[in-house]
């Protein structure tokens, strides 16, 4: 990285500090969360503003800032510096400029830009949610060996295009794609969880790691086209006979309660993945997400990892059944704001920005 994060934040004026993303995904929640705790905000767009942020006045930001592509966004930094801008990554965002370009922008980033390494290749994210302690679906490195049912996710695939299930080697044979990287995991049957966790690493109070806190603020289960009403027009197996094969685009998200007895262990999973990003890249801070899929033998199988907010976190502007319990009202993206708020009163911005 050339760019030096500490001199660029001696630089800012700390009491007018912008809060920053790309239109779409989150951003509504974002800036309407950031406007709660009373910072400035900006709105990255392509083109024109959209319409869209007419219709919600209270989630519009102060100033929209329009490139003529994302991938353009690294050829504004002095100007977006001058507006002392704290970038929020979203997926969108991060998908949109390419993780490369995301990890080496030039400007001032709320969480830990190294994290990408781990999450963003399947090999590393396994190595190190498995040494952390967690249980992920059954890898499969040899299509011979695919004895049960299997999901094939393509690398770099967003949105889950493309991926597939076959049930046996031949099947597999049949749809594979063999231009493209791929890896294959076990289909894990079961509930599916994605659990949006928070951690700080400033906070004083709460759950307790051996440094600062985490909070879980909600969950929600993607609905996901067209696996998820596919029966309405009979069994996977009938569809694919005509042709239809089941796919995993998300179309929105559907807030969802875990049975009570079972959050201990979501606190005891968000808590290994946070002490071993500390040990293995200095931490991955913020939001993050575990997606998970109970079994009937109710254990949790994570089968990835999103280290910053999702949209899943969307149903929540207002708080969650379970971020009630924490503060009132409080949504992911307002939680953002809290964490460079607090910190920029103790003067830890470079805890959370990189
Ligand atoms: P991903 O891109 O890994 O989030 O996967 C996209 C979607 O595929 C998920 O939201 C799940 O619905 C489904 N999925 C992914 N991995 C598995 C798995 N191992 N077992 C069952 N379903 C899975």
């Amino acid at each position: 990285m050339s760019f030096n994060v500490k001199d660029m934040l001696a630089g800012y004026d700390k009491d007018n500090l912008t809060i920053a993303t790309v239109c779409s995904h989150s951003s509504l929640q974002i800036f309407h969360g950031a406007r709660m705790e009373g910072f400035k905000t900006l709105g990255i767009c392509v083109g024109k503003p959209p319409r869209l942020y007419d219709a919600f006045p209270l989630a519009k930001p102060d100033e929209f800032f329009a490139v003529d592509s994302y991938k353009d966004i690294p050829n504004h930094v002095e100007e977006l510096a001058k507006r002392n801008v704290i970038l929020i990554p979203h997926g969108s965002f991060v998908e949109y400029l390419g993780t490369k370009q995301f990890e080496a922008l030039g400007l001032p980033t709320f969480g830990n830009r190294k994290v990408l390494e781990w999450e963003s290749d399947r090999k590393a994210e396994r190595v190190w949610l498995e040494s952390a302690g967690l249980t992920m679906p059954e890898g499969i490195n040899d299509p011979r060996d695919i004895t049960k049912p299997v999901i094939v996710k393509y690398q770099g695939a967003k949105g889950g295009r493309g991926f597939f299930i076959a049930k046996n080697y031949h099947e597999f044979q049949r749809k594979i794609n063999h231009e493209q990287e791929y890896t294959i995991q076990e289909f894990v049957l079961g509930t599916r969880y994605y659990i949006h966790y928070f951690y700080s690493p400033i906070a004083q109070e709460g759950y307790k790691l051996s440094k600062g806190a985490l909070q879980m603020l909600s969950m929600d289960r993607r609905d996901e086209t067209n696996i998820d009403e596919a029966n309405r027009l009979g069994s996977i197996k009938e569809l694919e006979e005509v042709g239809i094969t089941p796919t995993f685009v998300v179309t929105g998200n559907i807030p969802i309660v875990l049975r009570e007895s079972l959050l201990p262990k979501v606190f005891e999973m968000g808590e290994r993945v946070v002490e071993k990003s500390l040990e293995l890249f200095g931490g991955m801070l913020g939001p993050f997400c575990l997606e998970t899929v109970v079994t009937d033998q109710l254990e949790f199988k994570v089968f990835e990892i999103s280290a910053r907010i999702v949209a899943g976190t969307n149903p929540y502007i207002n708080g969650s059944p379970y971020s009630e319990f924490i503060e009132p009202g409080l949504s992911t993206g307002r939680r953002i704001a809290q964490e460079i708020k607090r910190a920029r009163d103790l003067g830890k911005l470079e805890d959370i920005i990189t």
